[in-house]
């Protein structure tokens, strides 16, 4: 079926749509060059001549939900002079995508916006295609991607994909800052080496879990700053302790009694205050069984306990007394807290807490749906999960924040304008897209 044009149905500066054709439920729009620039050639005096003429197909926007062509007959030309071929300009076109850069520009901020497959299904292309534009322009926007550094930092590693990621945030305002592949310390002093010393030195306080790395990379990089043990890393480790001596117990026992105590893991790793009264029944009945299982929660709680503390030299009292009646055998199970707890390790640092009273909780709910959706077998590809919440709710283009009146004097003007900076993902709105599959 042809139509004719009677009105600039395209609305593309330099084009003109002249007649329609349908064909196999495609629409193709005859489309000529208002005002076709030729190439030039490197000729001085260059002697041009026709060469031909060829059709070429490019993709733009639906039109009426139908896929849509522009069809261009471009006319060909030859320098005599020098042989080389040259075409008429194609102004708005993405030769190599085959199609016009408003679509290619749609289908990435639909690629940011949305599912890809959906971002595919509206714009009658394949998810893949979709997905590859994202890709292109995520790489492009993000490429000098940068954020200012928070008074209050948080370093957390988080497994993803079966290796330990590294991801960054702002404590106070609890918003996701950068995730990044790898937490080897090179990469990370390569990373922060991207801010000036006066920027790092901004920072205040730094929560952190018990990577050794990362000690020297403050002490290197952030020099102000006061570096706070996450309390959850440590308090792990006292959990810890009681699972080791519920092992021990388990492998001496009977088989009836082993399956007994595996079905009350549960119940040892619940903080026994917050227990219902059937529970803490059974609990009290199982320490009778146990004493050492007794024992062992009592200090677990008493170690928990010490985090009540208000100040720091309450803190480091309580701790002593604690691990001056720590009971031989419980050395063992609590290694780990007293080995971290040594004044050559994180002693320092964990009671840091105690003046600046910050953890890594802000991302932890983030890291469980992470885990959940991972065991759930939906597999995601990090690069994209990064960019994607990056670009959707993260960042800022310059242009958007300052409103510059006198255009700057700049050839870069528009590269500095259109660079992206980050102003943090909030978490909770992360989550309600994780759990939407948003980046799928
Ligand atoms: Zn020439």
């Amino acid at each position: 079926m042809r139509g004719i044009v009677g009105f600039d149905l395209l609305r593309l500066d330099g084009y003109m749509a002249m007649e329609t054709e349908e064909l196999d439920g495609k629409l193709y729009v005859d489309t000529i060059i208002t005002n076709p620039i030729i190439e030039r050639c490197n000729c001085d005096a260059p002697d041009r001549v026709k060469h031909g003429k060829r059709v070429v197909h490019f993709r733009d926007h639906p039109i009426q939900r139908q896929e849509t062509y522009l069809r261009i007959t471009r006319q060909r030309y030859r320098c005599r002079n020098c042989g080389t071929i040259l075409l008429e300009h194609l102004h708005h076109i993405d030769e190599k995508r085959r199609m016009t850069r408003r679509f290619l520009h749609q289908l990435a901020e639909d690629g940011i916006a949305m599912k890809f497959s959906m971002g595919g299904e509206i714009n009658g292309v394949k998810e893949s295609l979709v997905r590859r534009v994202f890709k292109e322009e995520a790489a492009r926007r993000l490429s000098h991607y940068s954020f200012e550094l928070p008074r209050v930092l948080g370093m957390d590693e988080k497994v993803l994909g079966g290796h330990p990621r590294f991801v960054i945030g702002d404590v106070e305002k609890r918003v996701l800052l950068d995730i990044l592949i790898s937490r080897k310390q090179t990469n990370l002093e390569e990373y922060f080496r991207q801010w000036e010393h006066s920027d790092r030195m901004k920072v205040e306080v730094i929560t952190q879990d018990m990577h050794w790395p990362y000690k020297t990379l403050n002490e290197t990089y952030f020099k102000g700053a006061t570096v706070v043990i996450d309390k959850f890393h440590v308090l792990r480790y006292a959990d810890f302790a009681v699972s080791e001596v519920r092992k021990s117990i388990q492998s001496k026992v009977d088989n009836e009694e082993r399956i007994k105590l595996k079905n009350q893991i549960g119940l040892l790793r619940a903080r026994p205050e917050r227990l219902g009264i059937g529970d803490e029944f059974r609990l009290k009945t199982l320490f009778k069984r146990h004493p050492a299982i007794e024992q062992a929660v009592l200090f677990k709680e008493w170690f928990y306990d010490i985090y009540q503390c208000e100040t720091r030299s309450e803190a480091e009292k309580a701790y002593d007394s604690w691990r001056e009646l720590l009971p031989k055998e419980l050395e063992h199970p609590f290694r780990k807290v007293l080995s971290y707890m040594r004044e050559k390790r994180w002693r320092r640092l964990i009671f840091n807490y105690f003046d600046h009273k910050y953890t890594n909780a802000y991302v932890e709910a983030t890291n469980n749906l992470l885990d959940e959706i991972s065991r759930g077998g939906r597999g995601y590809d990090l690069q994209t999960l990064r960019a994607k919440a990056l670009l959707k709710y993260g960042t800022k283009r310059l242009i958007d924040i300052y409103d510059f009146s006198i255009r700057l004097n700049d050839p870069d003007y528009d590269k500095i304008m259109n660079t992206m900076v980050g102003h943090g993902i909030s978490l909770s709105t992360f989550e309600i897209d994780l759990r939407a599959g948003a980046f799928d």
